[in-house]
């Protein structure tokens, strides 16, 4: 036998030749290191005997019996083999039958009287205990001398012509022949997390005497994966230059002027925040926080306090928002608010004529305004500030990093808010966004009633009707929301046209009412949306455009339609539509059975909650962490061995012990890339860094 290095062709282990070779290259593995990474799917415990009684319907088990009979089923012409045999393992006398299909020559095997070791996998049928699945050996001696009794097997994923058996030698050999692994964690962590060596851990999942082995092993790899994922994510502000730092007790006085304008006053969530913020813009270190909250929990306001600080030290500010809509429904709310103080506001967007266009730039370059609020317009070439401060910006998933960044480029590294009402998992947020900070905002606004939600099945959807009506007379207003623009014939899917149709002229007949989606003009649903904020409309009928940051307090019914077709955050969002005022709102979840399983779990979350967090939490165990934003870029999916579902209090400890750690030797970050690109020769990284 040849020592041989984890770059050794495959096909240099006994038993691997040409044809083998070529089925573990189609599993994607060729060298010694592949397959040291193929990790098992599972584990066949026979280590211990389980009395055939006690064994679970449907699980593998050891056990020990004595054969009492022979008996044939099935037609003359193919008949089979049934072996009875009894436990004797010493715990009751449980019987089973052991069916041979195409094994009858085991009569002559299992002879009446003779005792076996038995592992299988068993399930009651036609009254009595059975298996097919088996295998059998003779009790000679002891348990531990019987062959693969008394271990625990690992199972790996097969493919072609290799059997269990067949990868388990292979694998076997393949660690006789390999040096020592080497060390990939400090002797300090291992202690400290009780982790395995990497050899150990390694050889525990593939050689495992226990269970508790195993689970060791995987401990010690999804810690030492982690642990260089977190320190390769970790805080890039520390090496950031360093901002001027605002000095906020200059805005203190503005603050509390707009305080003491407010008609309530804001909730501990929202100081708690906004202190964090204004900590951030006093420090010399460039601010990347995300703010998130529920919808209508209070994040917009918190930003413009904290932009009076900037402002009152000479800065300006720029506010971004994804539609049109928002950016003016942000506009409007900043008039109301800032404006008594004198913070001189500009509305820019790619709606904008020409020549006010060139007005207003030249005013934001001549520092003539304070806040420049709009869309993806504010990053267009010619608009250019004379000292821009603060970056706020609303629904920052919707923008991408580049975007910012060249937000970002329009000032000297100014400070940056980002905003969210589609939370990020705590444990995410921690992890994956290393370097943002968090703050949240988890209350709403005092007298505000929780949006009550129903599931309704089609057939009760004339009973909804009515209750919709009800809120009609109290003079509320409604969203209904449907999957489809119009009827494309190709399924029975509800559309907008067709139930704009129906809702106004045999339902509500009357009522004022219009509908919106995303092939009329920008312009037109601006003046829809007016409407119906200024009540001149009781209801309006739409897709998902409705989605994002529309704040219409007397609005109180939402409908959607084919709910089982959105996803939980898209439903939560439009949930978070109604439930803005103190009136109480209602949410109708009309579904079309039968519901797939991950339908059902999603309409039930949202009966259940309408805590956002928990709905995303919950949305990141229904979808995986694939579909979240920023997942994808950070390297987390890439993992092999952790698991960011499973694993997130891993995840937590793994992250406080990196941030102590730069914390102490900063070093280690300018060190990481490298370091971690020599340490992590089992999963080749390739961070696509911001
Ligand atoms: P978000 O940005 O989180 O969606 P906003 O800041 O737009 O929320 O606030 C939603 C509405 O609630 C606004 O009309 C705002 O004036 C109001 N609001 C904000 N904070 C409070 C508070 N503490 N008490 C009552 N109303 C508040
Ligand atoms: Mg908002």
């Amino acid at each position: 036998m040849w020592a041989r290095n984890l770059d050794s062709d495959v096909q240099t282990l006994s038993g691997v030749g040409k044809h083998l070779a070529s089925t573990y290259a189609q599993m994607g593995i060729t060298t010694y290191s592949d397959l040291l990474h193929l990790l098992p799917r599972g584990y066949e415990d026979r280590t211990t005997i389980v009395p055939l009684g006690l064994i679970g319907e449907g699980a593998y088990a050891n056990t020990l019996v004595e054969v009492t009979g022979h008996s044939y089923f099935g037609s003359a012409r193919k008949r089979t083999l049934k072996v009875t045999v009894q436990d004797i393992s010493g715990e009751g006398d449980a019987r089973a039958s052991l069916l041979c299909f195409n094994r009858n020559y085991l009569e002559k095997v299992f002879r009446i009287g003779s005792r076996f070791y038995l592992w299988g996998q068993f399930s009651h049928h036609w009254g009595e205990l059975q298996s097919s699945q088996f295998e059998m050996v003779h009790v000679t001696h002891s348990i531990e001398e019987a062959a693969g009794y008394g271990s625990l097997n690992p199972m790996y994923p097969l493919s072609g012509k290799l059997t269990q058996k067949g990868v388990r030698r292979h694998v076997q050999d393949m660690l006789s022949r390999i040096p020592v692994l080497e060390e990939e964690l400090p002797e300090y962590i291992k202690q400290k997390y009780h982790l395995m060596s990497t050899d150990n851990a390694f050889r525990a999942i593939h050689t495992p005497s226990t269970m508790d082995q195993v689970n060791r092993g995987y401990r010690t790899l999804a810690f030492t994966e982690l642990f260089y994922l977190l320190l390769l994510n970790a805080r890039t502000v520390h090496l950031r230059p360093h901002g001027g730092a605002v000095r906020t007790e200059s805005g203190k006085a503005l603050q509390n002027r707009l305080l003491d304008l407010l008609p309530f006053s804001l909730t501990d969530d929202q100081r708690t925040c906004l202190d964090e913020i204004l900590k951030d813009l006093e420090s010399r270190q460039v601010m990347n926080r995300l703010l998130q909250g529920d919808v209508g929990s209070g994040k917009t306001l918190v930003a413009w306090i904290s932009a009076l600080s900037v402002i009152a030290s000479g800065g300006q500010v720029a506010f971004m928002a994804p539609t049109e809509l928002l950016a003016r429904q942000h506009a409007e709310q900043a008039a109301s608010y800032l404006e008594p103080l004198g913070i001189r506001l500009a509305f820019i967007t790619g709606a904008l004529k020409q020549k006010a266009r060139g007005y207003l730039l030249e005013a934001l370059k001549k520092k003539e305004i304070d806040i420049a609020i709009g869309t993806h317009a504010l990053f267009s070439d010619d608009v250019t500030f004379e000292n821009l401060k603060y970056i706020i910006i609303d629904e920052q998933h919707r923008f991408g990093v580049l975007q910012r960044a060249k937000l970002r480029e329009k000032g000297i590294d100014p400070d940056m808010l980002m905003m969210s009402a589609t939370p990020i998992p705590r444990s995410l947020a921690l992890t994956v966004f290393g370097d943002i900070n968090v703050s949240t905002i988890h209350q709403m606004p005092k007298g505000r009633l929780p949006v009550t939600t129903y599931l309704v099945k089609e057939e009760s959807r004339s009973r909804m009707y009515r209750s919709v009506q009800v809120e009609f007379e109290r003079g509320h207003q409604a969203y209904f929301v449907y999957p489809r623009i119009d009827d494309t014939g190709e399924s029975d899917l509800r559309d907008v046209s067709s139930m704009f149709d129906f809702l106004s002229t045999t339902m509500y007949p009357g009522v004022p009412s219009a509908f919106i989606h995303s092939r009329i003009s920008e312009d037109e649903k601006l003046r829809i949306l007016h409407d119906f904020r200024d009540g001149r409309l009781t209801y309006i009928v739409s897709t998902s455009v409705v989605e994002v940051g529309l704040d219409i307090p007397n609005a109180t019914v939402m409908v959607i339609e084919h709910a089982e077709r959105f996803g939980l955050a898209a439903l939560h969002q439009l949930r978070g539509r109604v439930g803005r005022s103190d009136l109480q709102s209602y949410c109708f979840l009309v579904y079309n059975s039968p519901l797939t399983e991950d339908a059902q779990k999603r309409l039930k979350v949202l009966k259940e909650t309408n805590d956002g967090f928990l709905i995303s939490e919950q949305d990141l165990l229904i979808r995986g962490p694939g579909d979240i934003a920023g997942v994808k870029q950070s390297g987390f999916l890439r993992l092999k061995f952790a698991s960011l579902t499973d694993d997130m209090e891993m995840i937590q400890e793994v992250k406080l012990l990196v941030d102590e750690l730069i914390a102490q030797d900063e070093g280690l970050l300018e060190a990481r890339h490298t370091r971690i690109r020599n340490v992590l020769t089992y999963a080749p990284y390739q961070h696509e860094s911001q």
